[in-house]
């Protein structure tokens, strides 16, 4: 930051001959020795906190040796070089139909996908296919086509907002309530008419894990069809429950078991279980794609469809994700899938125990859980403040207002991710009663300025 006016840093080694000072803002002048550049940047890291008490990211924070392994062997791969690395690119392939089978596609071998950078490209791409369906059969129609929307929940993940915003579609939220805590169908047909392109059901709604119940939504689209003749495709934002939902709730028919459901999105980063850097986006079928949304890059005397908002990018966490198909099976993601889950519970009926507190959600659904402060506990403290107090034992459980309309209501979030164990639980549950106990005994509010909400998508 610039505004403490210090704009040297020192590293830590102070040999002689060597650079003692770099200009934070400038690229310095000359070289200097690589263990002094590596030095400093690895100090300057050291005030970040650190990744695997941090319980505010769905992102994946730990991979095993072999994965590091495999990282390494591929840092250098662009995945849009698709003749350099015919394999990776192959192995891309592989990837998304093993996803488009694990959500049950009814014809595997007709879908189309691709990975991303994560979900927020994925979801790009799976609006723009939507945006660009409607405006072909408007067209097709004789209809004007310049008034787009898209029909969410007001809890949807800031991606979705930002879609609207780029591709000048209007964004209609459904507000969520006490009795309607996500999206649900209820009242779904006064948002949706026909310049509706889509609406989007989220699998594990980001502020709270809940997953939204697409079948119902599915539902309360095919009897708005039935009534008006408007044909309404929905897309399921499953950032993180796409990677759940297959192995935890196998029953829950919430994908592409639906007819309705045209595409589907995850964060290979996320339950995927691979490090920053990958989603994937799939739809049920080729010609959900409109073909004019594709670029044909030459490959190996073929030719490879791409459909992507970047053009060179890591190929590394792709490698990554494949070796984690095969390196855990359905029964390895269940296995590990199940161990977070377990911890979630324990966690969630812990804190529901306490008597601060009361659960929105048992995280029952995504490994993921939030609470709210109970009515008239006290008045002398707040989740934000139990958040400071967690964050001097180095955990980071951030608390927020949930979205419109119940922006009056704070709650506070844990998100278990593969690596938060149960002795690391059990620590937590002790410091989270002994902040409790110590806030409890304050005879005075505590003060309120400089808060910060740590909200972390
Ligand atoms: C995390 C998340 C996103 C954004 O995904 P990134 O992989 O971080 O780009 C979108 N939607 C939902 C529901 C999410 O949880």
């Amino acid at each position: 930051m610039a505004d403490d006016g210090i704009v040297e840093v020192n590293p830590l080694f102070a040999r002689p001959g060597e650079t003692a000072v770099a200009d934070r803002f400038r690229i310095p002048a000359g070289s200097m020795l690589p263990e002094t550049a590596y030095q400093i940047v690895h100090d300057e890291i050291m005030l970040d906190g650190n990744s695997r008490l941090n319980l505010a990211t769905f992102v994946g924070t730990w991979m095993d040796p072999y994965a590091s392994k495999l990282y390494a062997d591929a840092f250098d791969k662009n995945m849009i070089d698709k003749d350099e690395y015919p394999q990776t690119a192959a192995i891309e392939d592989r990837c998304w139909k093993m996803l488009a089978e694990l959500w049950n596609a009814p014809d595997p071998a007709g879908t189309v996908g691709t990975s991303t950078v994560g979900s927020s490209e994925a979801c790009m791409l799976a609006g723009l296919a939507l945006k660009r369906r409607w405006q072909h059969a408007r067209r097709a129609a004789g209809k004007p086509a310049d008034k787009p929307n898209l029909v969410m929940s007001s809890a949807v993940q800031v991606v979705w907002e930002k879609f609207c915003n780029y591709w000048d579609v209007e964004p209609r939220y459904v507000p969520i309530t006490e009795d309607h805590t996500c999206l649900d169908g209820h009242d779904l047909a006064s948002y949706v008419d026909e310049n509706t392109i889509g609406v989007v059901a989220i699998l594990g709604v980001t502020y709270t894990g809940v997953y939204e119940p697409v079948r119902e939504i599915a539902a309360a689209l095919d009897a708005l069809q039935r009534d008006t003749g408007l044909d309404v495709p929905l897309h399921v934002d499953g950032a993180s429950g796409a990677m759940i939902a297959p192995f935890l709730q196998p029953d829950l028919v919430w994908d592409f078991r639906l007819e309705r459901v045209h595409s589907i999105n995850t964060s290979g980063h996320k339950y995927g279980l691979v490090y920053p850097g990958l989603g994937w986006v799939v739809w049920r079928s080729a010609d959900l794609l409109p073909e004019d949304l594709v670029f044909r890059v030459s490959y190996l005397g073929g030719d490879m469809p791409t459909f992507a908002l970047n053009f060179s990018r890591p190929g590394a966490q792709v490698l990554l994700q494949y070796y984690q198909f095969l390196r855990q099976g359905r029964a390895g993601y269940r296995a590990v899938q199940k161990a977070s889950h377990d911890v979630a519970r324990f966690l969630a009926e812990g804190v529901g125990a306490m008597d601060a507190f009361e659960l929105w959600n048992d995280g029952s659904d995504i490994p993921v859980f939030a609470w709210r402060q109970k009515a008239g506990h006290t008045g002398n403290w707040s989740l934000y403040d139990l958040s400071e107090r967690l964050r001097l034992k180095g955990w980071q459980v951030p608390a927020y207002p949930l979205p419109d309309d119940l922006a009056d209501l704070t709650v506070q979030r844990v998100v278990v991710r593969n690596g938060l164990g149960m002795d690391l639980a059990r620590s937590l549950l002790d410091d989270i009663r002994h902040a409790v106990g110590f806030l409890d005994g304050l005879s005075a509010p505590m003060p309120s300025e400089g808060r910060v909400s740590g909200f972390h998508h």
